[in-house]
């Protein structure tokens, strides 16, 4: 594995690999089996894989936690190099912006809810240093983790507007055995913000058992039912629940033959988690109507 720190070395690198087939898998380090699970991936379909490590200023708000951002560049080598690596891009700041950067990419529409509602900004932060990445790299394709679900239909979005060639590859959440997906950031909770941190995805699977019964038909029945459960734990503090089709990212009345996302966010003391399901309308029961008295009608 090479490891280079400047565009100059990368273009070299990559236009030495120029006939092979190049998979990309952007991150913020601090590597964990999500972060891998998507090199693995690029090994398995690609020639050649390049992986960045990049904590990104401008995807963060001013109170975020950019400056606290776990780091460990010699573990995210080791890891990176076992996992099939061929490439690994770590610039500081300086390298990736030597000014201000005057051009920014924003997303409409689906920038407008979830993250994108709560985190202003962070979305044209991760556009923008995506399709920078993108420029210098010119992956064939590249990995994404649908934990981020929204990163992945902004991603998509820019991909497709601006005509960039490049296939867009979502992959599965990669989750402790308790079912917390995981995260960089799940080193800041305490073991009681942990242990209780395990709601998310509890609330996530009991909506799409009950979304599968067609004991909830409404985007509203789901996101409040999955707001009660989430706040049965005194540490959660929810930023959000809504539920959405996907990838368009708009709002659901009554559930159809449709793929849409249950996505929620809280904070679990001042680590905030995000966490989500895909859940197409066509693995509901069929609708069966029920008379006062509970009788088939
Ligand atoms: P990050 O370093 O958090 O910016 O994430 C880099 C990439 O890894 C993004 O495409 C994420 O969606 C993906 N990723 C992060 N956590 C997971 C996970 N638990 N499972 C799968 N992919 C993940």
């Amino acid at each position: 594995m090479k490891i280079v720190q400047t565009r100059d070395e990368l273009r070299q690198l990559i236009s030495a690999n120029k006939n092979k087939t190049i998979g990309f898998v952007p991150t913020m380090g601090y590597l964990h089996d999500g972060h891998l699970s998507l090199i693995e991936r690029a090994q398995a379909e690609c020639g050649c894989v390049v992986a960045s490590i990049f904590v990104n200023p401008l995807q963060f708000g001013p109170q975020e936690d950019f400056e606290s951002y776990p780091r460990d560049a010699e573990r995210d080598a080791r890891l990176a190099e076992r996992s099939g690596v061929d490439i690994l891009f770590i610039p500081d700041t300086k390298e990736m912006y030597p000014k201000t950067p005057l051009t920014t990419i924003s997303v409409a529409k689906v920038t407008d809810s979830l993250c994108g509602a709560s985190r202003p900004g962070h979305f044209d932060g991760v556009a923008t240093v995506v399709a920078k990445l993108f420029n210098l790299i010119q992956p064939d394709k590249a990995y994404f983790g649908l934990k981020d679900a929204q990163q992945i239909a902004v991603i998509k979005q820019m991909v497709t507007d601006l005509n960039m060639p490049v296939d867009i590859v979502p992959c599965p959440t990669v989750r402790e055995p308790d079912g917390l997906a995981m995260s960089s950031r799940n080193v800041y909770l305490s073991d009681e913000e942990r242990k209780q941190a395990t709601v998310l995805y509890r609330a996530l699977k009991t909506a799409e058992q009950k979304l599968s019964s067609g004991q909830w038909r409404f985007g509203k029945e789901v996101e409040s039912g999955v707001c009660e459960i989430i706040s049965s734990q005194p540490l959660a503090q929810i930023d959000y629940v809504e539920m959405h089709t996907f990838p368009e990212l708009e709002r659901t009345e009554r559930v159809e033959d449709k793929q849409y996302i249950i996505a929620v966010a809280a904070k679990f003391g001042r680590t905030r988690l995000i966490d989500n399901i895909l859940f197409h309308g066509e693995e509901r029961l069929p609708y069966v109507a029920h008379n006062d008295e509970g009788q088939t009608a």
